[in-house]
């Protein structure tokens, strides 16, 4: 009887606790992907035209006002800054504030509270927008001093282009000092490589920085291998990490192709970042504590699919620059309901934030 009653009291305590205290979910591990200049025309185009399109995957879907503090359009600087800080920025600007103050990012964030952190891109690693995650820069063309920013030990896993801004011009480098940051990685512990198959034969317990391209990699179809799969050696080698990760991977050349209107290429690279979104997903579904959320950072060329049939579309351009559009962003795991309705930029990354345990005003 006394056990009946513990049951009973138990069970009706439960049931009132969860009436009343819904439990919100929080995600062990973030994998933010970031489609640049990915509007939602690009994700129409996705969703009409690719087999295997991974967008009507996610439950939960909303609006993005992709502005920067000074300018109705965007670009990938202050674009990125949002996201990563949780507060906009002027043009040109990296995660510094209007003032040029330092802004924390949520992937600094994410490292001090000792989870794993990484970037996976397919321009250079220095280039706006990751750089947006790890260095604080006023204009974002300085990509020799952002590239120095990788030597504060906060992302353990570096994939990308851009050795040209770690070495010095007598090393083929773009750099104007004479340092050499790659001798400077490899003396912080890093494992430095310059090839995919150099990448896969890195042992797990190592951080690693790949720099796969002088500048930017190839285009997707030249490239040899999928953003997918540099995705997932990348996540296999942060969710080593038992407190979880903040991983961001971009699809860094849709907006390259988007610029000089090319929308063949620009779809080839919408293809490889739906494998990079694939893999995200189906770690996501199997993990059950990650949050996968996909956006743009800013609409790239007015570009509008103006006729054509089911099997191809035509399309037109309005600009070769970025537009004001509103962005799509999409997601999936815990915490993912908090990604709906219409969001200015910046709200995107507060939530990351919170979700990680910290308000950003
Ligand atoms: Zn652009």
């Amino acid at each position: 009887m006394k056990n009946k009653l513990f049951f009973f009291l138990t069970a009706a305590f439960l049931l009132n606790a969860a009436v009343c205290f819904p439990q919100k979910s929080k995600p062990k591990n973030i994998i933010l992907l970031i489609g640049d200049g990915m509007g939602l025309n690009a994700v129409t185009s996705s969703v009409y035209y690719l087999d295997n399109s991974q967008f009507r995957r996610f439950p939960y879907t909303g609006l993005v006002v992709t502005r920067s503090a000074d300018n109705l359009i965007t670009d990938s600087g202050a674009g990125g800054t949002s996201y990563a800080t949780g507060n906009r920025t002027k043009n040109q600007s990296v995660s510094v504030d209007t003032t040029g103050k330092p802004m924390l990012t949520v992937l600094d964030y994410a490292k001090s509270k000792g989870l794993a952190t990484g970037l996976v891109v397919t321009n250079s690693i220095t280039d706006a927008t990751p750089a947006a995650f790890y260095a604080h820069v006023v204009k974002r063309t300085d990509q020799a001093r952002i590239a120095e920013y990788l030597l504060e030990d906060k992302v353990d896993v570096i994939i990308g282009g851009g050795q040209s801004f770690f070495l010095p011009k007598q090393l083929n480098g773009s750099r104007k000092d004479d340092k050499n940051i790659i001798d400077s990685l490899k003396a912080r512990g890093y494992k430095v490589v310059f090839s995919y198959d150099s990448l896969k034969t890195i042992p797990d317990k190592d951080r690693v920085a790949a720099l796969m391209a002088k500048v930017e990699m190839p285009k997707a179809k030249e490239r040899g291998f999928e953003l997918g799969d540099l995705s997932s050696i990348a996540l296999h080698r942060l969710s080593l990490n038992k407190k979880g990760f903040f991983v961001m991977i971009e699809g860094s050349q849709i907006d390259s192709y988007e610029h000089v209107n090319d929308f063949n290429s620009a779809f080839d690279e919408i293809k490889d970042f739906n494998t990079a979104v694939k893999t995200a997903l189906d770690f996501a579904e199997k993990d059950k504590n990650t949050l996968v959320i996909v956006l743009a950072d800013h609409e790239t060329g007015g570009l509008s699919i103006t006729g054509g049939n089911f099997k191809a579309p035509v399309v037109s351009w309005t600009t070769k620059v970025h537009s004001a559009a509103m962005i799509g962003v999409f997601a999936y795991g815990p915490g993912a309901e908090l990604f709906t309705g219409i969001k200015d930029n910046y709200q995107i990354g507060r939530i990351m934030f919170r979700l990680f345990g910290k308000n950003i005003k």
